[in-house]
């Protein structure tokens, strides 16, 4: 009982009122139709680890598509479902007003602490065919359910139906895991089912703090190189987890340490010394005078420095080799080897004229050159970039195709040729006024159209 009343406190002051006036509508709901239904995973353990989070999952030992039509026929919204996977999503988006006035509650509920969807589950037991498969899915109980997860600290379930109201499930021992603040597989075989476990692993030890308890541990020794059989996009989505941790470093250093990068690719490695650079480009406030696009493709912008940081030192060929591995998207690539290619050619270009320097790097993405500053800041060659980023870049002549043409010149590859003429001079210093333009502009007409 006390725990109850303990559990119960932690889930009040966790979620917004709303939040949990939803979770009791809906558990209220289930236990009319005499379903368990539990809170799960990841939001029970921060709840006891008093981080809370406000997404949950909700696990139902039934049919939870039949539920959340249930509730749809009663509050409104739209469920969507995978009968396949006896999972549902119910959307609320539209009617979260309409909701709030539904509900029983005391207290100030706010529409906007309401979730878009929430995502309600049936309990289910999964097989794997052979390693590394998808799973094949059956209905089962809570327990089994809990049992397919990746870790004892993550099969912890809150039972929320009528007198079973916060109500602590731990079938598997994870309270004593967190206790303890251990990472552990719930059996021997669990990476060989699931090998990215081993980067998730890492993931939780790091976020919290823990440690990977020593047989699991041993079990990924065993088991690492099971890695080289996963898909790039599953990889790569782990590696993207890891990217936006609160400290991806101490996550990168440990999964050197424990050679799971190069199970990854041979070639792949963390290299404590680019820590700073990564940090920079992850945590820090990107410099405004770069400009730099908030996305690269569809990439979040912070998400690519930080591969840009992390494999732009490789030689070109392992960073080849490294982005076909984990599918980079060809935007990311191209930045990557641009980079690349650039670390070698830069010193080339100090004591070169601005003309130069815009010469070549303008077909460098400017987020690859970013990620080069970030890598060696400070010296010479960081001053080129970042006086190419933040002034030579933009420097343009007055003139344009628009005066070209009204001067009748025939439109051309000509065009070009005068103005990046121009441009060179103002870049240089050799002009510094519209005369001085001007009076060059009619000297290349006069040579240009001589030739
Ligand atoms: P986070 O705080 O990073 O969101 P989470 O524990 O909520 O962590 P999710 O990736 O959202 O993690 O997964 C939800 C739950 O699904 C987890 O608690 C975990 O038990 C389970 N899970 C996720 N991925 C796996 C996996 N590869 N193998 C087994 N169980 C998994």
């Amino acid at each position: 009982q006390p725990e109850r009343k303990n559990f119960a406190d932690r889930l009040e002051k966790a979620l917004p009122p709303a939040r949990l006036a939803l979770l009791k509508t809906i558990a209220e709901e289930a236990h009319r139709h005499r379903l368990p239904i539990y809170v799960v995973g990841g939001f029970v353990r921060d709840l006891i680890l008093e981080r809370p989070s406000i997404d949950f999952d909700l696990v139902v030992e039934g049919d939870a598509i039949a539920l959340a039509r249930a509730l749809e026929k009663k509050y409104g919204g739209k469920v969507t479902s995978h009968s396949r996977f006896g999972t549902a999503k119910w959307q609320i988006g539209a009617i979260r007003s309409a909701l709030i006035e539904k509900m029983k509650a005391e207290g100030e509920l706010r529409a906007e602490d309401l979730p878009d969807s929430l995502d309600l589950i049936s309990a289910r037991t999964e097989f794997y065919n052979y390693p590394t498969a998808l799973p094949t899915v059956e209905r089962g109980s809570i327990k089994l359910d809990l049992h397919r997860r990746d870790f004892t600290i993550n099969t912890l379930a809150l039972r929320l139906d009528g007198r079973h109201y916060a109500t602590l499930y731990d079938y598997w021992g994870g309270m004593n895991d967190i206790k303890k603040k251990l990472v552990r597989v719930l059996h021997s075989l669990s990476f060989v089912d699931d090998p990215t476990r081993m980067l998730r692993a890492v993931r939780f030890e790091q976020r919290f703090n823990f440690r990977i308890e020593s047989r699991t541990l041993q079990l990924m020794s065993e088991a690492h190189d099971l890695l080289k059989q996963v898909s790039g996009d599953r990889l790569r989505h782990e590696l993207d987890l890891i990217l936006a941790e609160e400290n991806p470093v101490s996550a990168l250093n440990r999964l050197e340490e424990l050679n799971l990068l190069s199970a990854i690719h041979p070639d792949l490695h963390w290299d404590a010394s680019k820590s700073d650079a990564l940090w920079r480009v992850l945590k820090e406030p990107l410099d405004p005078a770069w400009q730099i696009p908030e996305s690269l493709g569809n990439q979040p912008i912070r998400n690519a420095l930080a591969y840009l940081v992390w494999l732009i030192p490789f030689p070109p060929v392992s960073s080849r080799a490294i982005c076909e591995r984990l599918k980079l998207s060809h935007h990311l690539q191209n930045a990557i080897l641009a980079g690349n290619h650039l670390m070698d050619e830069l010193p080339q270009l100090i004591g070169q004229p601005p003309s130069r320097v815009v010469a070549r790097l303008e077909e460098a993405p400017i987020p690859a050159l970013y990620a080069i500053v970030c890598l060696c800041p400070g010296n010479e060659i960081c001053q080129i970039l970042n006086r190419y980023a933040t002034e030579w870049q933009k420097v343009q002549p007055l003139t344009d195709g628009y005066t070209l043409h009204a001067m009748g010149i025939e439109p051309g590859p000509v065009y070009r040729r005068i103005l990046w003429a121009l441009r060179a001079a103002w870049l240089d210093g050799k002009i510094t006024s519209r005369e001085q333009e001007n009076a060059l502009l009619n000297q290349l007409i006069y040579t240009q159209i001589i030739q």
